[in-house]
């Protein structure tokens, strides 16, 4: 049943997690997504432990181009190891695979940093079959396996016959809860306003945020916060370092502490592939992005103190 409470303050921290993104690149089903879905797995499975009868002896197709995406490339490749007769596809819906990538050991998380440095060993070694530039748009039976269409440059290609689909394509915000609400969201990434122009994906690569709390997390619905991964919507990007200030600094804004609330602090580890967040156009040189961090630091400092409402260092930027 429904229960109703009254609160003088409402935090959203529910995530993404409960809706993944579907394989169909245009963010929709893509055809016979729904009628196949017992053999698609969204997210990462647990390849290499309780889900490891379903890929062992297949022939898998991963589809995505984040770190979830690399995780199952990579478990892949150590079944294939061990297991006769393991393969896998990897497909990307873009062609710059410089994210993922990484920074290598550039990137101020050492983890994020070897991941995207195996992924690209295993790729430019041959290790793994990588078609990029691939927007599926259905799936089909070949003889009771699947075989997945997509657009690619050259017109419609086919990948396969596999197995099994590993949906790796991101996660968005489910914003059906609060759809009665006046909540000011970025209109492509799904996240609090404020923040969508520093995270998107597209844009900007680097993997920090300016500081920000209660502020840039309310919305016109007073008393209303969100926090956590789903401030971030559809960004990829989000760390729980950011979430654990993000809560601090609302919390403390509930109980009334503003001083606490407005000293927000929080310094990021970078991914060592910085791109500058394009907030604007200009004619040339500087905030034309995306370019290295060094080249246009006066731009990503204005975008970032801006962004935050504290001004900037004055690089001139057409909204
Ligand atoms: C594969 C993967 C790996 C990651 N690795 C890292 C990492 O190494 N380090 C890092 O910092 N970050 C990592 N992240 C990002 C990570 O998800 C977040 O940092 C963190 O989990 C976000 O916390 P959260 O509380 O915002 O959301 P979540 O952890 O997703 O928590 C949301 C909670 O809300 C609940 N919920 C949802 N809807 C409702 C509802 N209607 N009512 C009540 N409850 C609800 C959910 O069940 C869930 O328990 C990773 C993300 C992914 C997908």
């Amino acid at each position: 049943g429904t229960r109703r409470d009254s609160a003088r303050a409402v935090i959203d921290a529910s995530g993404t997690w409960q809706m993944p993104n579907p394989l169909g690149a245009g963010g929709i089903h893509a055809e016979g997504e729904a009628e196949f879905a017992d053999r698609i797995a969204y997210g990462i499975p647990d390849i290499l432990g309780r889900d490891r009868s379903l890929y062992a002896g297949k022939t898998t197709l991963v589809v995505g181009s984040g770190h979830s995406a690399a995780n199952a490339v990579l478990d892949l490749a150590s079944l294939a190891n061990v297991e006769a007769g393991t393969a896998f596809i990897w497909t990307t819906r873009g062609t710059d695979l410089v994210r993922i990538y990484g920074g290598g050991d550039a990137d101020q998380l050492p983890a994020r940093g070897e991941l995207g440095a195996e992924v690209r060993e295993l790729a430019e070694s041959g290790g793994v079959r990588l078609v990029t530039g691939f927007a599926a748009v259905s799936i089909r039976d070949a003889n009771g396996r699947l075989v997945v269409e997509g657009q690619t440059r050259d017109g419609l290609q086919a990948l396969g016959p596999v197995d099994r689909i590993i949906a790796a394509t991101g996660q968005r915000p489910d914003l059906s809860l609060t759809r009665e609400l006046r909540l000011e969201l970025d209109p492509w990434l799904e996240s609090v306003k404020a923040l969508g122009p520093l995270i998107d994906p597209n844009e900007h690569s680097c993997g920090d945020v300016p500081p920000h709390g209660h502020r840039e997390l309310s919305h016109p619905e007073q008393g209303f916060y969100t926090v956590g991964i789903k401030s971030y919507g559809r960004a990829p990007t989000f760390l729980l370092l950011t979430g654990y200030e993000q809560v601090r600094s609302v919390a403390a804004a509930i109980a009334g502490d503003m001083v606490a609330a407005d000293n927000v602090q929080l310094v990021l580890p970078e991914t060592g592939v910085c791109t500058v967040p394009r907030i604007g156009v200009a004619d040339k040189g500087c905030c034309g992005g995306p370019a290295p961090a060094a080249v246009d630091a006066c731009c990503v400092a204005d975008a970032k103190a801006k962004a935050v409402g504290k001004g900037g260092c004055g690089c001139s930027v057409a909204a």
